[in-house]
């Protein structure tokens, strides 16, 4: 390749780095996957070594990838905090162990401390007088984000430091993870709500590590572990004796971490966990081998974007091989079949997997899958893994072809397809028993109607005839909830209280309730602030849907059709006699005088929207402006705010506010979400 091919290609590959870094680390939504954007990451190093006048500040392979958020406070490190060079292959780990003892000299006999890498988000805590004082992510390696108020609702991270002889004040270093376990709690909640599931558990991390709400963060169930003092914080001759006493101090540090000497201990290390990862409960992707003195790590020093003392051996993407045994064909509240596979039982990720989605018919007749075929499984983010390719080479003379079904196979009315869907479906909505509990116990989901009862209660409850819709929950009273098997005083009244309480969520969560197809919570939010009332919902054209934010033609012909049946019109009657809400109650605003005299321009995007936002000031004696000048009180920047008001406060001096920090400057407002902590699912066996 000549100079200027070459500079056609390294610009092509920086923009496609920044592009899915973005993705990755801001927008927690990866598109492509960690070994492509590697392999391109070295095909542009490759390119910058051959050609270095080529090789600028600015590029990918000398910056770390920024996770920053105008949504929150930022403050610098105290260090910076870098990257690690990885490679996916071992004799690249031999080339980094032969320079370490070219450059070191073979005599000083050091050691190597390898750990697991773990596959979260960076963070680093500062305990002072062992206090946790503050808790920053990588951000862009110089300035990080404070996420210290979400930190400390992580169970594992202590407060106060326990033991003796810790600095005043230090910094550690580790990741924030969310276990498998947790990972498919919040997915399975996420696709019940409709919401995107995150694609894996790295990403749920760092997503939920950067939410406004503390409390929904305690919820998330994330974890934390700390693998790096930085040298200059403490005064230990080595790592690993910087960790052990951090574990005395109570903090979390890896039990599978050791100290090997020479090449052969690291190998040892990397095949052991190769093997062994897949039982971990939380997600690594590779091991981390350290030069373990400190004073050889401050002679081999740092790039631009990594140590010298320490290299990454990456895992490839965890996959298992294992029969398909048989195949389900399930019917979901929507009516959508869904092929799912029986699998031989087999360890992937950290949980035995036994079900893997076929997706539609089309996909298992493109990858001509049989049952009694050998199939490969990786784990995405859905809940149940996924089958991505067939071994034909192990495909038994027996192998069935799949047919898919023609009628439903919970009540036999045949299949259509609509559209250019993929999926068929079951059109009898109002028949089909699978559909009709589907939607009873999205209706009285956490983000719904947030009423106490799960998919067993509701089973029972359709079981016995008690409910067919949603408006039969409000007829029910303690005698017949008496009728449910192992139900007592108690559970029933705590069920009818919660049935009450239903009566006040607001209109947008009821409209999410009602279960009408593609339309997920932040769709429903969004008509029912547009629309105000459900006549007027009812009464929109598709024109009128079409204008409203986000809605595109399929979700307007859908909110439209609904509204077009008759049956689905008299539920609601029924639901509007319960007494739930149907309109959009007038929020009172808090208002204070709280910003009286304050000039506030606002950016970005805001969990309330932007003329709310607006409102708020207003309520509070603040003056909105549109663009920053040398009279601004301060910046409110939500998350993606314009880079141009940014850089002029930057340029004034102008105060960034977040949005957290803003709604601590006034009144609380009157909360009308649902509350969060705890599964709201009670078995009432359990009384
Ligand atoms: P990295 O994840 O490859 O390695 C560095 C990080 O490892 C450190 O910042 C630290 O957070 C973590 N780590 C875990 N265990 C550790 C331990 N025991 N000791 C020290 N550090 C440990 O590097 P990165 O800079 O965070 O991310 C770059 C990587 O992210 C890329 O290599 C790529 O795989 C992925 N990425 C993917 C995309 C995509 O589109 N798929 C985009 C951007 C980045």
């Amino acid at each position: 390749m000549d100079r200027k091919q070459a500079q056609a290609r390294i610009l092509e590959l920086r923009d496609t780095l920044w592009e899915n870094s973005r993705r990755y680390y801001v927008d927690n939504a990866p598109t492509m996957s960690d070994f492509d954007y590697d392999h391109l990451m070295r095909e542009l190093e490759d390119l910058e070594n051959e050609f270095p006048d080529l090789r600028t500040p600015d590029s990918p392979t000398q910056r770390v990838g920024s996770d920053l958020d105008k949504g929150f406070a930022q403050y610098p490190h105290r260090y910076p905090m870098l990257s690690l060079g990885n490679t996916y292959n071992i004799s690249e780990i031999e080339d980094f162990a032969r320079r370490a003892v070219k450059e070191l000299g073979e005599e000083v006999g050091f050691t190597y401390s390898c750990e697991l890498k773990f596959d979260g988000t960076a963070i680093c805590l500062t305990y002072r007088n062992g206090k946790l004082f503050r808790a920053l992510t990588r951000g862009d390696g110089a300035v990080g984000d404070d996420v210290t108020a979400n930190v400390r609702m992580i169970s594992n991270i202590p407060l106060s430091l326990t033991g003796s002889g810790w600095p005043e004040e230090f910094e550690i270093r580790g990741e924030i993870l969310m276990p498998y376990e947790s990972f498919d709690r919040l997915n399975r909640e996420r696709i019940e709500n409709e919401d995107q599931p995150f694609a894996n558990p790295r990403n749920a991390a760092s997503g939920s590590l950067k939410l406004q709400d503390p409390k929904e963060v305690s919820r998330r169930g994330l974890m934390c572990t700390l693998y790096h003092i930085p040298a200059q914080s403490v005064s230990f001759a080595t790592h690993s004796e910087a960790l052990d006493a951090a574990l005395s101090w109570g903090l979390p540090v890896s039990p599978e971490r050791r100290v090997v000497s020479g090449i052969e201990g690291i190998e040892e290390y990397i095949s052991y966990w190769d093997q062994h990862r897949k039982f971990l409960p939380f997600p690594t992707d590779g091991i981390v081998i350290k030069i373990n003195e400190l004073d050889f790590q401050n002679a081999l020093g740092y790039t631009a974007k990594s140590p010298r003392w320490a290299v990454a051996f990456k895992f490839q993407a965890e996959e298992a091989l294992t029969r398909l045994v048989s195949i389900d064909y399930q019917v979901g509240r929507t009516g959508a079949v869904t092929p799912v596979a029986n699998l031989s039982p087999v360890q992937l990720a950290g949980t035995v997997v036994k079900r893997a989605t076929l997706n539609n018919e089309d996909f298992i007749r493109e990858m001509d899958v049989r049952v009694g075929d050998m199939v490969k499984v990786i784990k995405g983010g859905e809940i149940i893994p996924k089958i991505i390719d067939v071994d034909l080479s192990k495909r038994p003379s027996d192998a069935v072809r799949p047919v898919f079904p023609t009628v439903c196979p919970d009540c036999g009315t045949p299949l259509v397809k609509e559209g250019d869907e993929a999926k068929w479906f079951c059109p009898n909505v109002d028949g089909c028993p699978t559909q009709i509990k589907g939607k009873l116990v999205h209706f009285l989901g956490r983000k719904a109607m947030n009423v106490l009862a799960g998919d067993a209660t509701v089973e029972q409850m359709y079981n016995l005839g008690l409910v067919r819709t949603p408006a039969d929950f409000y007829s029910l009273d303690k005698q017949k909830l008496l009728m449910l098997d192992g139900w007592k005083d108690r559970s029933a009244e705590r069920f009818l209280e919660s049935l009450a309480a239903s009566r006040s969520v607001p209109f947008g969560r009821v409209l999410f309730a009602l279960g009408i197809r593609y339309v997920g919570e932040t769709t429903a939010k969004e008509l029912a602030r547009t629309f105000g009332d459900v006549d007027s919902l009812a009464a929109a054209s598709l024109d009128d849907l079409l204008s409203v934010r986000d809605v595109g033609d399929v979700i307007a012909r859908s909110v439209y059709e609904y509204f077009r049946d008759d049956h689905n019109l008299k539920q609601i009657s029924r639901l509007k006699e319960a007494g739930l809400r149907f309109t959009m109650e007038e929020e009172t605003l808090p208002s204070s005088e709280a910003l009286s005299g304050m000039s506030i321009v606002i950016s970005g995007n805001f969990s309330i929207s932007r003329d709310e936002m607006k409102k708020l000031i207003e309520a509070n004696g603040g003056k909105n402006s549109s663009s920053v000048s040398g009279k601004t009180s301060f910046l409110l920047a939500g998350t993606k705010p314009g880079p141009e008001k940014i850089k002029k406060a930057g340029d004034l001096g102008i105060r960034i506010v977040s949005e957290e920090e803003f709604m601590s400057m006034i009144p609380a407002s009157p909360a009308a979400e649902a509350p969060s902590g705890g599964d709201n699912i009670v078995e009432p066996t359990l009384f």
